[in-house]
């Protein structure tokens, strides 16, 4: 992404009400980075099988009906609604036979129907299916019981799946399996994507370790990269790992070039906070436009953003994720921050996450001004409700409660705490995480 017109932290500081970087709320964050994020901009045709995930590139417009002809939707006999009694049975002569794929081309005169199969085409005048079950063979004809169908029943019509001009699928799409089965019966073959991003990650911190190395003293091994690496899967990122840098800046510097030149996205995480080995602060603003944010949130507070270039400004950039060090903090920033900018740079439109309400069984406590995302578990209730109970701990350091958790329990800016019975809103990871 070189196009030399993207917009400046500047210019979009001030688009963004009563920012300060120091004091930012969580949808004051959300906003700057929507507004800052460029979109890909290649396209690539994939056969549809390929296409499952992947972002739609333009509209998909029927060039036909579906179905292209009223069929039926069960297995019976086609009849014409007029031609039953309502007070008593209707002996009806079976005057031929359609099948699916084939269809009963003859005359159908009153008095008659058509033996007809589930999708077979409507035989001519005839407006009605009543189903086999429904019906006696009485003397060579079928006999129909009055009241069993109305008229229009068990028959489909032409175009009701989707009518010729109708753009069946929009652009910004993510393809889910029915939409690839749409595209099957529209004949499509091949469906335009956009192609996917590609996005750089490292962790910092002379502390990590990584698998395979001894753990000496005082250090952990990195899990960050880890969650990272199936976040981004998850989202159908591709993915370039870095691994761990160290806190000097020769180094840092090093990898923030080669991510800037290979990805369109560069997520850190560590060092962003005031520490005194933390180096990549600097050496982020050396390398682009990064601001520095304070977030009124817990946890993820400290997060850098913005873009950095290997060779200055005007050259190849990679907009840049700062996120904190903690193991909890990456992973609540990454789906309160990172998520929703990655699916708008991969062309994607902006589809909400479903909250769900839930009662807690304990007492959350919660200062009003900061957003708080505490590790939940709900299960639905006798009474039809969702109950909610916390992890335990929640300190943003155990990734435990994370992996333990079925949901984030969202404590909104201005909300404070909330006794048991109360309700409070959670962020299903099902098909999230
Ligand atoms: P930092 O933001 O660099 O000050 O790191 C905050 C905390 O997160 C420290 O306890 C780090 O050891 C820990 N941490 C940072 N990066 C990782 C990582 N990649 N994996 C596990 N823990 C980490
Ligand atoms: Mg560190």
């Amino acid at each position: 992404m070189s196009t030399p017109a993207l917009p400046s932290i500047e210019e979009i500081a001030s688009c963004v009400a009563g920012y300060d970087p120091n004091a930012l709320t969580v949808a004051q964050a959300q906003d700057f980075i929507r507004r800052f994020v460029p979109r890909v901009n290649a396209v690539e045709k994939l056969a549809i099988r390929s296409a499952l995930g992947r972002v739609l590139a333009a509209d998909l417009v029927s060039t036909i009906d579906v179905p292209s002809h009223d069929n039926s939707a069960m297995d019976g006999y086609a009849l014409r609604a007029a031609d039953l009694k309502t007070d008593a049975p209707t002996a009806l002569r079976v005057a031929g036979t359609g099948l699916a794929g084939q269809a009963y081309a003859g005359s159908v005169g009153a008095g008659e129907c058509v033996r007809i199969m589930t999708g077979a085409v409507m035989p001519a005048g005839l407006d009605t299916v009543v189903p086999q079950e429904f019906t006696k063979q009485q003397d060579g004809l079928v006999v129909v019981p009055p009241g069993v169908v109305a008229a229009g029943d068990n028959r489909r019509l032409a175009g009701e799946d989707l009518a010729r001009g109708e753009a069946a699928l929009s652009a910004g799409r993510i393809l889910k399996p029915a939409d690839i089965g749409m595209a099957a019966s529209l004949g499509r073959a091949e469906l335009p994507v956009w192609r996917r991003l590609r996005v750089a990650f490292f962790s910092t911190g002379d502390e990590l370790r990584s698998i395979g190395e001894p753990l000496d003293e005082g250090c952990v091994y990195d899990s960050n990269r880890y969650t990272i690496h199936a976040m981004l899967t998850r989202l159908g990122c591709e993915v370039l790992d870095l691994g761990v840098v160290r806190d000097d800046p020769a180094a840092l510097e090093a990898a923030f070039r080669s991510a800037c030149e290979n990805a369109d996205a560069i997520i850190t995480s560590g060092g962003v906070s005031v520490g005194e080995a933390d180096h990549t602060k600097r050496v982020m603003a050396q390398l682009g436009e990064v601001a520095f944010w304070r977030i009124a949130m817990r946890p993820g507070r400290p997060m850098a953003f913005g873009r950095v270039a290997a060779d200055g400004p005007g050259s190849k950039s990679a907009v840049l994720f700062g996120l904190p060090g903690n193991p909890v903090a990456v992973m609540v920033t990454f789906y309160a921050f990172v998520r929703e900018a990655l699916l708008a740079m991969s062309g994607a439109a902006p589809v909400p996450l479903p909250l769900l309400r839930a009662r807690t069984l304990e007492p959350i406590r919660k200062k009003p001004g900061r957003t708080e995302y505490q590790r939940g578990i709900v299960q639905r209730a006798a009474d039809g409700d969702w109950d909610l109970a916390l992890t335990g701990a929640q300190g943003s350091g155990i990734l435990r409660s994370m992996s333990v958790a079925n949901g984030l329990v969202v404590l909104h800016h201005e909300q404070g705490s909330v006794p048991v019975g109360g309700h409070v809103d959670v962020l299903p990871f099902d098909g999230l995480i």
